[in-house]
């Protein structure tokens, strides 16, 4: 990662023949990739032998770590042999998506009726946008179209997906978001909240400000409100506690369908099995991916509720086919391997695990608040974020083109801890299986990069 590739190596094969995702493609031309050979528990190791914690699970994705777990291996080998391939289009099934959908469905937060599978997030969220525009169409509101999600918001990266994102590098270059979709107000108490404003009345005037979007708009034009119960990508942002109970009831008033977004929440992640649970959300439709497989292959699930569906169904089938689905979505072998991987959470009593060390995560993380970088502390369960600072009386972040993110990116590095910084905020969320013993290890060693970067802000003049 910060060494120059030498020729015919790993890297330099890595940077003549790759474009990478979220990644600066001159500085990687200069530094090559961090080439990751192997894993086990919640290390990593590189090419030239150096091991990391990996404190983001990959991409919030490896519950389980990183240590080769046979069942998941012998389940895919097995399900390959036995049914390589098979598809749910035109009336065909096969056992382990029938075994996995049971299996969401029942463990689901409130009562859902039907899953569809697709293979990412970003997949799932667009199949929600399509299937609210074929229910309003269905029932006789061409105009109920427009969908709100939320600035800061990650819902993914697809066309519609990265509209729904609230993030301007999403958006930038890409001519997005696309028209009928909007955001509104973030719930962060830290930077929005005005002087004084506690965050119940943060989370009222959150609450106001959705409605006055959906006033200006006009109440008959929204379709659907995303969210994630704890926004990740966007910086781990924890809501205030009154926030989704003020903006549910907004939703509840205009008819407006709530769309989860569980693809890092879900699974254990919040200290509960799902975030709807930890703040009592009561969706319409619940997207989910990652932690689904615990990242051993790509796969995501939509749920929807009873009246969701029968709309669909009667204007499916009264068009004679939903036309809708995607070649791998629900591939078998993938759905095989995330039913073994909800067995190994149930008997491994992972999610019961997670809500035991999520405590020390927090405690942990928040003893840095005191440290003269840091400005905000925030996280619940197993996921949490540490936003750095440039004046803690102020919160004035740095200027991005410092480069304290990328600073403190290095430093966590050389201490052997791959995280991700997103912005200003350093983002946690590692493997479920974490021990607390090796939460103290990671965050002690954060501890030690944020001095560093201290450090090097002083001799910079940053601060
Ligand atoms: N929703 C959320 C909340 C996410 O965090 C992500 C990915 N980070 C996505 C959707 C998109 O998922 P994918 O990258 O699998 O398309």
């Amino acid at each position: 990662m910060t060494q120059v590739p030498r020729p015919n190596s790993a890297a330099a094969r890595d940077v003549r023949s790759q474009l990478h995702p979220y990644t600066n493609p001159v500085l990687h031309e200069q530094s090559g990739p961090m080439v990751v050979t192997r894993g086990d528990g919640v290390w990593v190791e590189d090419e030239r032998g150096d091991r990391y914690i990996e404190g983001l699970a990959g991409l919030w994705c490896t519950a389980l770590g990183f240590s080769a777990e046979e069942r998941l291996a012998r389940v895919a080998y097995e399900q390959m042999r036995r049914l390589s391939f098979y598809h749910p289009f035109g009336h065909k099934a096969h056992v382990p998506g029938i075994d996995l959908a049971e299996a969401l469905l029942a463990m689901a937060p409130v009562p859902m009726s039907k899953v569809f599978f697709c293979n990412s997030g970003s997949e799932a969220n667009d199949t929600a946008i399509k299937f609210i525009r074929f229910y309003n169409n269905a029932l006789g509101r061409p105009e109920k179209k427009k969908i709100i999600s939320r600035l800061k918001a990650y819902h993914g990266v697809t066309v519609a997906s990265a509209s729904l994102t609230g993030l301007p590098n999403n958006h930038r270059d890409f001519d997005l978001p696309l028209a009928g979709i909007l955001h509104t107000t973030c719930p962060h108490h830290y930077h929005g909240a005005a002087e004084g404003e506690s965050p119940d009345a943060f989370a009222s005037r959150c609450a106001e400000e959705l409605e006055a979007l959906i006033q200006a708009e006009g109440p008959d034009t929204i379709a659907a409100f995303f969210a994630e119960p704890v926004m990740g990508a966007g910086g781990v942002i924890v809501p205030p506690p009154t926030y989704f109970e003020k903006i549910q009831a907004v939703l509840k008033r205009h008819d407006i369908l709530f769309v989860a977004d569980e693809v890092i929440c879900g699974f254990g992640r919040t200290g509960n099995p799902w975030g709807c649970q930890t703040f009592d959300l009561k969706p319409d439709m619940i997207a989910c991916a990652k932690q689904l497989s615990s990242g051993y292959l790509p796969l995501a699930a939509l749920m929807m509720t009873e009246s969701v569906y029968e709309v669909i169904r009667d204007n499916a089938g009264r068009i004679g086919i939903l036309g809708h689905g995607y070649t791998y979505g629900g591939h078998p072998v993938a759905c095989a391997v995330a039913l073994e991987t909800l067995a190994i959470y149930r008997e491994r009593d992972l999610f019961g695990h997670a809500a035991a060390v999520g405590p020390r995560l927090q405690a942990r993380l928040r003893d840095l608040a005191d440290h003269p970088l840091v400005g905000e502390v925030r996280g619940v369960g197993l996921i949490g974020g540490v936003e750095l600072s440039r004046d803690k009386a102020s919160r004035q972040p740095f200027d991005p083109a410092q480069g304290v993110g990328a600073a403190m990116t290095r430093h966590l590095h050389a201490h052997g801890v791959i995280t991700r910084v997103i912005g200003d905020t350093v983002a946690f969320s590692p493997p479920l299986i974490i021990t607390e013993e090796e939460i103290d290890t990671m965050v002690d060693r954060v501890a030690r990069a944020l001095d560093d970067t201290l450090a090097w802000c002083r001799a910079e003049a940053l601060v």
